[in-house]
């Protein structure tokens, strides 16, 4: 059988796909103030189109995928596309990428179609603060929160993306919620990603120093309950409960020796790596109707293209994309 595997020896197990690039929240680092220039229906791939292509994949070693954005709940019939990933032989794990902005409606149904697992975007529960990092409500989140936390899914990770003069001392409060809860907290350094990425980066803390800050804080000790799968984040646990805090340091510490992914844009574009430019268009192969052998061609093609890292401390004005472009 032929393996996703790259130039570098490292098996592609895992898929970002994003759903759609709109989102009802406008996060400062990830969309431009006022975008309007989303992809046009036409192009989204359809759910028969992804059906097809994930299934190709997991033909060729594909486990796990992320179902992402854009924000994935603002598509409409995400419940189909959830149920239709889920079911495909070899995939063994789907998962949302989420806002959770919309979860309060849509928790049970979309557990109910096979997703386990969901990462919610939260930087901070001080509403003022939440309004003006996403222009959103705060509320909306953790509502959306407490549903998907009865719906069963298991474990809920929340993503901050920790910034300077932002939310840089939120994070304590963060971890608090997350420990009454029982969710998982990940810190994220902010990435240039486009420009507004690069305004971000203004805001740049290295998780390192607020690492050292929790330390002093709250007994943290090596992990013992993975939670971490083959992700980027490195975890530490509170002692005494079952919460980890997991720092993903791309900037400070990047860990493209163990990449195992790639991502596929909701026009069906596939990015080899989320800071560099490297992609293949799957969309006019999928609506040639090309056959099977030759759409892993194709993907064997396109993986053979993976490069070895990103360059983001290096070339920070490298990447043009946005994260909502991207599929984060
Ligand atoms: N809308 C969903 C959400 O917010 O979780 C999924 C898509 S979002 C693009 C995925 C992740 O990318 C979020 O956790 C967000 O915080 C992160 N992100 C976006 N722009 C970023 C940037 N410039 N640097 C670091 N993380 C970023
Ligand atoms: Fe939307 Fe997620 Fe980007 Fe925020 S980070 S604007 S919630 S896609």
């Amino acid at each position: 059988m032929q393996q996703l595997t790259d130039p570098f020896g490292r098996s592609i197990n895992y898929l970002r796909l994003s759903v759609t690039d709109r989102c009802d929240l406008r996060c400062f680092y990830c969309m431009p103030e006022g975008f309007k220039d989303f992809e046009v229906p036409e192009h989204w791939l359809t759910p028969d189109e992804i059906e097809r292509l994930v299934g190709v994949m997991a033909d060729m070693g594909l486990s796990h995928v992320r179902i992402t954005g854009g924000e994935p709940l603002v598509r409409k019939g995400i419940e189909d596309i959830v149920g239709r990933v889920a079911s495909m032989p070899g995939i063994r794990d789907v998962s949302l990428s989420t806002n959770a902005t919309r979860m309060n409606k849509m928790a049970e149904t979309l557990r109910a179609a096979g997703a386990n697992r969901i990462n919610v975007s939260l930087d901070t529960l001080d509403p003022e603060r939440f309004k003006s990092i996403t222009k959103g409500k705060v509320d909306k989140v953790l509502d959306g929160l407490a549903a998907a936390k009865a719906a069963g899914f298991d474990p809920i990770k929340i993503n901050a993306v920790v910034m300077k003069g932002l939310n840089e001392y939120d994070v304590e409060d963060l971890l608090d919620y997350c420990i009454d809860n029982g969710f998982t907290l990940r810190m994220i350094e902010t990435m240039p990603m486009g420009e507004t990425g690069r305004d971000a980066i203004d805001h740049y803390v290295s998780l390192q120093d607020v690492k050292k800050r929790l330390k002093a804080k709250y007994d943290l000790i090596p992990a013992v309950n993975s939670v971490t799968g083959a992700g980027p984040a490195r975890y530490l646990q509170v002692a005494g409960t079952d919460t980890m805090v997991g720092f993903i340091t791309p900037m400070s510490e990047h860990f493209c020796e163990t990449c195992n992914r790639v991502r596929l844009g909701c026009d069906g574009t596939m990015y080899m790596c989320l800071g560099q430019e490297e992609s293949f268009s799957f969309r006019p192969l999928l609506r040639k109707g090309i056959p099977d052998d030759e759409l892993k061609e194709a993907l064997m093609h396109a993986i053979a293209l993976k490069p070895e890292r990103h360059e983001f401390t290096e070339k920070p004005e490298k990447v043009i994309r946005f994260m909502s472009m991207t599929g984060g």
